[in-house]
């Protein structure tokens, strides 16, 4: 696997090749979620690129970028292992050499459900995946189904400004006890790592919104949102310190 810290020193090795190219962004800490988009990029391509950078502008809250899990050398061993070809972990200073003065922005699914609460998150989320789209130039690039409002946002993104790159969804992967596998999860205390599964239980169940709120509330879940769009309910939930998301079709 070949790492490249350099935007420029990379463009000039993806030119070098006429392959078809999967990329998965990644914001490291990497587990089984992961996994299975690299997985289904390597079946679909001849070449698989990862990429990991924790980006600021996505975080509304300092705390949470300063907590995120970083497990780079474990990473780095992973993705060997799984036969990535090549790694790109950009450098604040050249992917932002803009300061962040230019931003991508949506004005109405990035405004609900999770845009609602973190605000300018989708815009950090928007303007860092069409840098790193453009850094890429995959064929398809992968996004998991857990982060969903996230996948069609970067779908419709990509739609809109005519991308070559085709955005392809993959499922959700759980842990054995039905909670949505997170690098976040690594911050649960013991005690919460316990309860947190009964979210994707009690979001799954045939209660009607308010009744899964207040069943979570009883549990000691702080509710961010709970709503249903179309064919989904949608779910942010905080447990301590650790916010954790999930969807689930009706
Ligand atoms: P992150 O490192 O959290 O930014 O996630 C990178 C990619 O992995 C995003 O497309 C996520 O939606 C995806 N992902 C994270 N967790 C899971 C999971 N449990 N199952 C499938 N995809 C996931």
């Amino acid at each position: 696997m070949k790492i490249f810290k350099s935007i420029k020193t990379w463009q000039v090795e993806r030119n070098k090749t006429s392959k078809t190219i999967g990329f998965v962004p990644t914001m490291g800490a990497l587990h089984e979620g992961h996994l299975s988009l690299i997985k289904k990029s390597k079946k679909e391509n001849k070449i698989t690129i990862v990429s990991i950078f924790v980006n600021p502008t996505q975080f509304n809250d300092k705390k949470d970028l300063n907590n995120y899990p970083n497990t780079l050398e474990k990473d780095i061993k992973e993705l060997k292992k799984m036969g990535t070809d090549y790694l790109i972990m950009p450098k604040y200073s050249e992917i932002y050499a803009d300061n962040y003065t230019y931003k991508v922005s949506e004005d109405k699914l990035s405004k609900i459900l999770c845009g609602s609460s973190r605000k300018g998150h989708f815009d950090g989320v928007l303007t860092i995946v069409m840098k790193l789209l453009n850094i890429a130039q995959a064929d398809k690039a992968y996004f998991g189904e857990k982060d969903y409002q996230q996948y069609v946002l970067i779908k419709k993104m990509a739609e809109t400004f005519f991308m070559k790159t085709k955005i392809i969804g993959c499922k959700t992967i759980k842990e054995k006890d039905g909670l949505a596998k997170s690098s976040r999860n690594l911050l649960l205390t013991e005690k919460e790592r316990k309860l947190a599964p009964n979210f994707y239980k009690i979001l799954k169940t045939k209660k009607s919104v308010p009744e899964k709120k207040k069943s979570l509330i009883k549990l000691g879940f702080k509710i961010d949102y709970i709503e249903k769009h179309d064919d989904r309910i949608f779910g942010a939930v905080k447990l301590g310190k650790v916010r954790l998301i999930d969807n689930v079709k009706i």
